[in-house]
């Protein structure tokens, strides 16, 4: 097939970088090295490819290089995916947390937007794992992981900021809606039962302290800090509560 059959492999994304990569090329000689996807006429499989391209106008020979790098690409997605998500709760890992909690509060301060933080411990956990086993615990913590997945928006960010710790992000949200998730989700905790080998199932609760957007002077970590805070607050008032930062 010709030059224009060939033109509809990539996607089509990426036919404007390309035609002008090779326009590039053939009027002004210069070379290109692009990575793009193309759909295999065949197959209709998608595949990521590495093309290099030097053009010598004298000679008028294009020396080139097409390369399928899928594997590698794949293998990159996964590593990526790892970085970013929690194995075991599905939830973000503190790592990626922080990048889009930053990403948010710039948002909320560029637009003057509300926001809120929560942070989730549960409680006595220790006593989980000393009286089940690790393994259990960490049972506790993927339902945990499915239960922030019930409660929360699909905008809400959360992270597992440590073992059994959990920050979210409620983009767009005034203080009197985050007390009401927090309390929902407290609830649902609450509610949740992991079925054990023996004996009944096992329940756990947790403690949740609330920060709201305190204006274009805060960052990230004071935001956490406070809702670490009230977090503080919430164990030291008995547990299996949600308290609201005050200064
Ligand atoms: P509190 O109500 O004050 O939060 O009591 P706690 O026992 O939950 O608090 P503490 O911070 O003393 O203990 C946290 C425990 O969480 C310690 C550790 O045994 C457990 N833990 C942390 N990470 C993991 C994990 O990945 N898997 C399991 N199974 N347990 C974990
Ligand atoms: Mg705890
Ligand atoms: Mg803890």
């Amino acid at each position: 097939f010709g030059y224009e059959a060939i033109k509809t492999i990539p996607l089509a994304e990426y036919r404007p970088k390309l035609d002008a990569a090779l326009a590039n090329l053939i009027q002004n000689g210069t070379p290109y090295d692009l990575e793009f996807k193309i759909r295999t006429p065949d197959t209709g499989q998608v595949k990521d490819i590495h093309s290099f391209a030097t053009y010598d106008p004298e000679t008028r020979v294009v020396f080139g290089i097409i390369q399928d790098i899928s594997d590698r690409k794949a293998v990159e997605r996964e590593l990526e995916r790892l970085v970013q998500v929690d194995t075991l709760t599905g939830v973000f890992t503190r790592h990626h947390f922080m990048a889009l909690a930053e990403r948010e509060l710039a948002r909320a301060i560029r637009y003057a937007g509300k926001m809120s933080v929560m942070m989730i411990d549960i409680d006595r956990f220790k006593s989980v794992n000393d009286t089940y086993g690790h393994q259990v615990g960490d049972r506790v913590l993927k339902e945990l992981g499915l239960v922030f997945w019930a409660v929360l928006r699909e905008a809400d960010i959360v992270g597992r900021m440590g073992g059994e710790e959990f920050a979210v992000i409620l983009p767009e949200t005034e203080l009197t809606q985050t007390v009401e998730v927090a309390e929902r989700l407290r609830k649902a905790v609450e509610r949740t039962a992991v079925p054990l080998e023996h004996g009944l199932p096992l329940s756990v609760t947790v403690s949740i302290g609330i920060a709201p957007f305190a204006g274009a002077k805060t960052n990230v970590d004071t935001l956490l800090a406070h809702a670490d805070k009230a977090l503080y607050e919430a164990k030291r008032e008995g547990r299996n509560r949600a308290c609201i930062f005050e200064n």
